[in-house]
Parts: structure tokens; sequence; C-alpha cells
């Protein structure tokens, strides 16, 4: 089997490899990823740092040239890179190649902001004096990516990099390297000079850390759970780096007595299970008012028993496998825990057997729930839900900002006063009315607050705030 190798100063190097295994069927190995040591990472960094002044002094023409050829790439081979990303992650065939298109989208994109880069002229206060405000590029950019979404997280860290003029060291999730290693091919040879956008697969113990030990990493942005996030923030301050963090939620949708109860139901299907419950964005607490509590929680069960966990790219699945085995014994611990808390099962729970061996889990309900309990507080990052019983919009209001994340929240109503209400109260990043809570669009900002991420928004013009730091110049004329 060919080995997927690292991209070090423009040459594919590395020999030890790790199988990327499809959990669909265990028993596929979706193809052999280099495993990348400390030592190919410190030579990453050197290269990105090589390139850097040349890199930063290039022309938007050349930026635009490389980013666009990138997007057309991934548009044109979307069946076939979806297909990788459904094998690889679990997601099926149809939102795998969504996501493929997402990647394409957002490189196209950033190739037109590249041609977009502008700065500021200003009077002085003082006489005869001009100032000019710019943006400069950081410098080496650590791109550190999680598993969840394999292809549009890299490409909406890696566009923004390489358009503002940085050089870059990426590391994706251990789990799902192929399509990261599809992404930096393309742009490889759509032209980005050597050094310039480094590949290292490995593990986040060795490859990651080397990363955050570095002093001459000048930013990193990473995405992924809340603990390596924490240890992503320590190394960075003790280096004086700029850094970004999108970690976890616990997003609550809210339904209320006169919510359109399609709608209600359609949005919390989807925000709590598709993608098996995977995103970041996903719901987990659905926080429903009384009067429409019974009915409500019976549409969803009989919505859950129509959708199909299959093989992620059977025609017909909705619902893929989860991850991998240590996330499915996290998923399984945490419906245990639901139980001995008191929340009642009200469906799934079970694991499934399917043709192909994967790690297939029922999509779970529970009702009853308290805001307090475990499963309602903690990020289980699964196809399990909870319905918390709420009087009144105030009380639904308080339950959904009760919690230490604040990523994403929706709600379901046919009120102007309370869906406005809640646009401006809710303590998420990102509110979703009669919408489901992931979802997003990928030309304005993305991101939380709370315990959810840390510095400047991702994505659209915003994404400038991270990637580039500001410069004013004085002048006497
Ligand atoms: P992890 O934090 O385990 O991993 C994220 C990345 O960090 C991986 O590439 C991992 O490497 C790497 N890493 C692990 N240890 C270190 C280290 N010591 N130093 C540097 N890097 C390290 O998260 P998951 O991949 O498990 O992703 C799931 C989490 O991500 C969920 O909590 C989810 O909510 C969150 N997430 C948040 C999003 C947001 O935008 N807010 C979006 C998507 C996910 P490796 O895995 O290869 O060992």
């Amino acid at each position: 089997m060919t080995i997927y190798q690292n991209l070090i100063a423009g040459e594919w190097v590395g020999s030890d490899a790790t199988k990327n295994i499809n959990p669909s069927d265990t028993n596929e190995v979706v193809g052999l990823y280099a495993d990348g040591t400390v030592e190919d990472t410190k030579n990453a960094i050197a290269a990105a740092k090589a390139a850097f002044p040349a890199w930063s002094r290039s022309g938007i023409w050349e930026r635009h040239v490389i980013l666009k050829k990138a997007g057309d790439e991934i548009m044109a081979r979307k069946d076939e890179v979806g297909a990788l990303l459904a094998r690889e992650e679990g997601k099926t065939l149809p939102e795998a190649i969504g996501e493929t298109i997402r990647a394409s989208q957002i490189f196209e994109f950033f190739a037109g902001e590249a041609l977009r880069l502008a700065g500021e002229i200003i009077p002085s206060v003082r006489p005869n004096i001009g100032v000019e405000i710019t943006r400069d590029p950081l410098g080496v950019i650590g791109i550190i990516t999680p598993w969840n979404f394999p292809i549009a997280i890299p490409a909406w860290k890696i566009a923004p990099a390489l358009c503002y003029g940085n050089t870059i060291v990426f590391k994706p999730a251990e789990l799902v390297p192929g399509c990261s290693w599809a992404i930096v091919d393309i742009l490889h040879r759509a032209g980005l000079p050597k050094g310039v956008l480094n590949l290292v697969m490995g593990k986040g113990s060795v490859v990651g850390q080397a990363m955050l030990d570095s002093a001459d990493v000048a930013g990193i942005t990473f995405t992924g759970s809340t603990g390596t996030g924490r240890r992503v923030a320590a190394a960075s301050i003790e280096h004086n780096r700029k850094f970004q963090l999108e970690m976890g939620g616990k997003n609550p949708m809210v339904v209320l007595d006169d919510a359109d109860l399609n709608v209600a139901v359609e949005a919390a299907a989807n925000s709590g299970f598709f993608s098996t419950g995977q995103r970041c964005t996903a719901s987990s607490r659905l926080i429903v008012t009384e009067g429409i509590h019974d009915t409500f929680v019976a549409s969803l069960t009989e919505k859950l028993k129509t959708l199909v966990v299959d093989n992620a790219l059977k025609s017909g699945t909705h619902i893929g496998p989860v991850v991998d085995e240590r996330q499915l014994k996290t998923d399984t611990d945490y419906i245990e825990i639901g139980k001995q808390e008191g929340a009642k099962l009200a469906f799934g729970g079970e694991l499934i057997t399917r043709e192909t061996p994967g790690f297939y889990l029922q999509p779970t309900l529970f009702t009853e729930a308290t805001n307090q309990m475990r499963i309602s507080r903690e990020e289980i990052f699964g196809p399990v839900v909870s319905v918390i019983r709420v009087k009144d919009y105030e009380e639904a209001l308080a339950t959904a900002n009760d919690t230490p994340f604040g990523l994403s929240a929706g709600i379901a109503t046919t009120s102007l006063k309370h869906a406005t209400h809640f646009k401006r109260n809710s303590e998420a990043g990102m509110v979703m009315v009669n919408l489901p809570t992931a979802g997003v669009d990928f030309h304005v900002p993305f991101g939380g607050r709370k315990g959810s991420s840390y510095g400047p928004r991702e994505q659209g013009k915003y994404a400038a705030e991270f990637y580039t730091t500001v410069k004013t110049a004085y002048t006497l004329a």
C-alpha cells in the first residue's frame, strides 16, 4: 500500500505510517499515512520560517491564482474527495460531498479576499503628518485541526493564512489524515512555493506538542477539545504568541409552545443527530416549554424511528457510524450516566449491528432531564440528546444560558417578540431562529463565547483579525 507522506520544504517525506481505518467498515484500511516525528515538525517549522519573507511579499495576484486553482480542483473532485471523507470519518456521502463543496467555496472566498487587501489613510491630529494603517501577516502559523470536519476546518484555516501572506505548518487529526493530505497535495500542485505550506501528520502529543513548544511559531489556530485548547493557550502565553481556540459546545435549542411543530422537529433532529451528533454546533439540549412538550417529544420520537443508521457510503443512510471505538465508549458511558442520573431513556441507546462491522449507535433521546445533570452540562459529542422541560420562555432562556459553553443556540417559535429577545439575550456566538443550531455560511464570522472559543472569530472578513497584525505608520509630509 502507498504511504501518503508529509510535505516538508516542498518535498514528500516520511516512511513510518499509521493506518487510517473506515469506521463504517473496520476491515477496510482507507490508507497508510505518515507518522510525523518531533524532528519532522522542527524541519517543517524551519522551512515555513525560511519561506515567510518571500511569501509575505508575494503579489496578491499570485495568491489569488493559487487559492482559486485549489478551490476549482476541490470542486471538480467533490465526489471523489467526498467519498474519501465519508470513508475516513463516517459522515454520510451527501454530508461529506457537501463539506467538500464548502471547502472549495472557502478557497474561492479567500481567493477573492486576496484581491481586496486594503489599508486606511487617515489624517493626523498634528499638521503635515499622514497616518497609514496596514495589516501585516504574522509569520509561521501552526494549524491544529480535529477529526469531525476533516476538510472544511483545514480549509477555513489554511485559506486565510495563505491569503494574508503567512506560511504554515499544518497538523490534522490523526484519525482523518486523508482529506488533509488531498488538500495539501492540491495546493502544492497549484503552485505554492516550497516551504509555504508544510504538512506534518502524526500524533497530537508528538507533532502538535512540538508546534506548541517552538518559539518560531508566531500564531496557532486550534479547533478541538477544551482540554487540548488549554494546553495551546498555556504554551502560547509562554511564547508570547497569538492564538485562537474553537472548542466544545453544549448548544441549546429552545422550543416554545407557539412553535411550528414540523419546523421544530426537523430542526431538532438535524441539530442533534445528523453527522452522528459529532458537530461542535450540534444541539444536545432541547429546552421545551410545557404546553408543547409531550406533542414535541412524540413527534421527534416518530421522526427518530425513520432515521436509518448504516454504512456512510450506502444510499439511504441518514446517520453514519460514530468515528471510532473511543468516541463510541464515551457515548455509551454517557448513556449509562444519563440513566443513573434519573433521566428517562425515551428512544435508542443501543449499539447496532450492520452488514459491515462499524461503530453503529442508535440515535438516543433522553426526556425528563434537568439542566444540572452531567448529560446536560458536559459535551458528549455523539448522537445523544436530552429534553429539558421548562415552564415558559423566561425559564427557557435562563436554562439555555446556564452552561459553561456558548457556541451556538437556537429557538423554534412563531413569536417575533421572543425570537428578537432570544437573539439579543442568548449568550452564544451564533443564534439560529427556526433553524438547526448547526449549519453556517462560509462568508460570515464563526465562533463562540465563554468556554467555547477564545480569540478572534474565524471565516469571512473577520478572519483577518487573527491572521494579521495591524501596523500604524506616521509620515511627515
Ligand atoms: P482533540 O483536542 O483531542 O484534538 C484536536 C487536535 O489537537 C488533534 O489534531 C489532536 O491530535 C491535537 N492534539 C492532541 N494533543 C495535543 C497536544 N498535546 N498538543 C497539540 N495538539 C494536540 O479534539 P478532537 O479531535 O477529539 O475533536 C473533538 C473536539 O473538538 C470536540 O470537543 C468538539 O467540540 C471540538 N470541536 C470544536 C469546534 C469548534 O469550532 N468550536 C469544531 C469541531 C470540533 P490527534 O488527535 O491527532 O492526536
